[in-house]
């Protein structure tokens, strides 16, 4: 074969992209379906977390080339407060805890009886954690770091597990023990998806479907201001919403969602006035936004702010000039605005 200067260009770069690229690969797609069926079957781990459900994925198929090399994802992430207790999955040996680039706080532990080890990611730095020894399942190891010092956008478990050991593993390199991102499918470098081995905890089933879009919200409906209601008492993300609109309102009323209110967007002062909207974060109504009530463990909500929206609020869209706002927040004490279905 006679390769011109163009082609040789070419393979020279294919052979540089499979260097930086996905590399050498420690295990195929059947392998780890096999040994995940049978840990599914011999282990009983439990999930870290005692409530909330994994949001975002291990990446299992390749994603769209973007520039960043590393952009599949390893592990699960749930999304919680800081301060939500983190719990081992099994009986182990700590193999790490530490600070960790990207983590914060992070912690890995060797779990021999199943040759697997799971790894618990932006953890907080400040709070008491565990350093060493040996762990029981369900020993509580630390808890979920503040956002800020663990070096993400909001406070979450990055949780993966791994077929092998810590010690299996290098230091650096696609391949390395602490990666929370690979150039390559995470099923090749031994990650499992740790949900389809743990399976789904009661609380775990009931925040999926706190997080899963609701179909009954009829958009381009005309409605009136005295079709909302706001309720008596105060809630929080944790309560079935839907249950304490339905106590206070009875059953034609459901939760008020931001495509209800953009159809007041004309003359959105005169609805929040005959609403008693009042004005600032403390007097926020919890609602969803196109059919979640959930974005990132957090619950949406409206605020309004007669044009002045304060600089920290992080605002997923408002209307007239920030008069009201759409944000979102875990762990808030709000009263919820329902809507005549
Ligand atoms: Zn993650």
């Amino acid at each position: 074969m006679h390769l011109n200067r163009k082609q040789l260009i070419g393979l020279a770069a294919a052979g540089l992209l499979a260097l930086y690229g996905c590399g050498k690969s420690d295990f195929d797609n059947r392998a780890m379906k096999e040994y995940a069926e049978r840990l599914k079957e011999t282990s009983s781990f439990r999930y870290p977390l005692d409530e909330y459900f994994p949001e975002i994925p291990v990446t299992d198929t390749d994603p769209p080339k973007t520039e960043r090399r590393e952009n599949h994802h390893t592990a699960e992430d749930s999304f919680a407060p800081p301060g939500t207790p983190v719990y081992a999955i099994g009986d182990g040996i700590i193999s790490y805890s530490g600070k960790a680039r990207g983590y914060g706080w992070l912690i890995i532990i060797d779990h021999p009886a199943e040759n697997v080890y799971s790894l618990y990611g932006h953890l907080s730095t400040s709070r008491w954690k565990k350093s060493s020894g040996e762990v029981k399942k369900g020993d509580l190891i630390a808890y979920i770091g503040e956002a800020e010092e663990c070096y993400t956008m909001v406070s979450h478990i990055h949780f993966g597990l791994r077929m092998g050991q810590k010690a299996d593993y290098p230091r650096l390199g696609n391949r390395r023990w602490m990666a929370g991102y690979t150039n390559c499918r995470p099923e090749l470098l031994g990650w499992f998806h740790p949900s389809e081995i743990i399976g789904q905890t009661d609380s775990m089933r009931a925040w999926h479907r706190y997080i899963q879009k609701r179909e009954d919200i009829k958009t381009g409906r005309t409605l009136l201001a005295g079709d909302f209601k706001i309720t008596s008492e105060k809630y929080n993300e944790k309560q079935d919403l839907d249950q304490m609109i339905k106590n206070e309102f009875g059953d034609n009323y459901r939760l008020a969602d931001w495509n209800d209110i953009l159809t007041f967007s004309t003359n959105i002062e005169e609805w929040a006035d005959s609403l008693g909207l009042g004005e600032g974060e403390e007097n926020s109504l919890l609602i969803s936004n196109d059919g979640y009530r959930i974005w990132l463990g957090r619950q949406y909500y409206i605020s309004r702010f007669n044009f002045n929206k304060p600089r920290e609020y992080l605002a997923h869209d408002s209307i007239n000039n920030n008069f009201v706002c759409l944000g979102s927040w875990t762990g808030l004490n709000r009263h919820v605005l329902a809507v005549r279905k």
